[in-house]
């Protein structure tokens, strides 16, 4: 064991985004969240702050070398302030190592500074009506045709669909089944044949969450990213980054929350002394605490193992069933030690909680992120 501690150099970016979230982001997270509005501006800031580059080529404008503890640290601090702006670094970093890893040189060298710049927001299209869980029995189609495919099918529950100018879109070869056959593509929104939906969940509204359907929509042969019919294993590789980051999105909004109860047990009086001199109060605040310290390290060290090329597929899914849990528990009692005034929109606490919730399904739900982890303690018995 040589440390736990950031570089010098991540202590300061971690530093200088945690006053950013404080300052910036957190005086109007309750107004952005009532919106189904993507926040722009913020978005904007994040680009400016060098966070949506992160890890990514630098000849798109990325910071070049692979970095997802810094990413990590940057969605931890950010969702401080607001956990739907936090996502961003996140969404951006999924799409954009995709096509900057596996797209063709056109199409990468077209969206990726754009993506970096903070000018557009792409979308990643798996779930279907009838496949969520359960991805490899996705229906969409990609039929070849003269110089591409088409693409027909529908996509629901995804994130981006109102707002984003590309959706990376799985969809399978005709003709065959489960996990072989699929190819991610990328897809320009405004392509005709494409139609779109809002679908408003009970938060992160301005994450524009919705519906995409595809008829017939021509896909031309360079805009296939990755290896055709192979995509499948592709998309598992990349949610094994996503997870422990969203892990610390969930954290860093429940850190807010636990600060938030502490001052206000401090200072609120019942029975004629403040409500953190009873156990009662304080107690439930020191475990959440400690939950949260430990599932920092879990998620920070499944970053670490993806950072040095080690396997982490199971810590990444510990990392997306834990994390959000303990952190809407965190939120949950936090609001609950601010009494009424924690249940009233006055206060950010029932809308973190509410965006939090989100977590508990998006990218794999409990249950299917311990179905990874049990497979690979007990092989495909556990697979049930
Ligand atoms: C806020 C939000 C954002 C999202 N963004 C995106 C996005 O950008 N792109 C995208 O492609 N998808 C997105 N999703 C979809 C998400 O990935 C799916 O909702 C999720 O994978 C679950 O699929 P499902 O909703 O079809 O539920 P189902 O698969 O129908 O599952 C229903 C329930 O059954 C349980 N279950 C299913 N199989 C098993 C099993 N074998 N053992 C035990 N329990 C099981 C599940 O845990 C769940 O509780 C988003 C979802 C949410 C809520």
């Amino acid at each position: 064991m040589v440390s736990f501690a950031f570089s010098s150099e991540q202590e300061d970016f971690r530093r200088e985004l945690i006053r950013f979230a404080r300052a910036e982001l957190a005086p109007r997270y309750t107004q952005r969240a009532a919106r189904a509005e993507f926040p722009w501006d913020a978005h904007q800031q994040l680009a400016e702050l060098g966070v949506l580059g992160i890890g990514l080529p630098e000849e798109y404008g990325g910071t070049g070398v692979p970095d997802p503890v810094s990413l990590g640290i940057a969605t931890e601090a950010l969702a401080y302030g607001d956990c739907n702006v936090a996502a961003a670094p996140v969404q951006v970093g999924l799409v954009a190592a995709q096509l900057a890893h596996e797209g063709s040189k056109e199409v990468a060298g077209e969206y990726v500074p754009r993506l970096i710049a903070g000018e557009i927001v792409a979308a990643i299209a798996v779930t279907e009506p009838s496949a969520g869980s359960d991805a490899s029995h996705l229906r969409c189609e990609a039929r070849p045709v003269e110089d591409g495919w088409r693409l027909s099918g529908e996509k629901i529950a995804i994130t981006h669909a109102t707002t984003a100018a590309i959706g990376l879109v799985y969809a399978r070869h005709p003709g065959s089944s489960g996990y072989r056959g699929i190819s991610c593509f990328l897809v320009p929104l405004d392509a005709k044949g494409v139609t779109r939906g809002a679908m408003p969940g009970m938060g992160a509204l301005p994450l524009g969450w919705g519906t995409l359907s595809f008829d017939e929509v021509f896909i031309p042969a360079d805009h296939l990213v990755g290896e055709e019919g192979n995509a499948f294993s592709g998309v598992m590789h990349h949610f094994d980054f996503s997870r422990p980051a969203l892990g610390l999105l969930c954290l860093g909004a429940a850190q807010a929350s636990v600060d938030e109860a502490v001052a206000w047990a401090q200072q609120r009086e019942a029975f004629g002394r403040p409500i953190a001199a009873f156990q009662g109060v304080s107690f439930p605040l020191a475990e959440h605490a400690t939950y949260l310290e430990a599932a920092r390290w879990l998620c920070y060290r499944a970053l670490w193992m993806r950072e040095t090329g080690q396997p982490h597929t199971d810590l990444a899914a510990m990392c997306k069933w834990w994390p959000p849990q303990i952190a809407k528990d965190a939120i949950e009692t936090s609001w609950v030690t601010h009494g009424n005034l924690g249940y009233s929109t006055e206060l950010p606490l029932q809308q973190r909680y509410r965006d939090v919730a989100s977590y508990l399904v998006a990218d794999g739900s409990a249950a299917i992120q311990k179905r990874i982890i049990a497979t690979r303690m007990f092989g495909k018995v556990a697979a049930q």
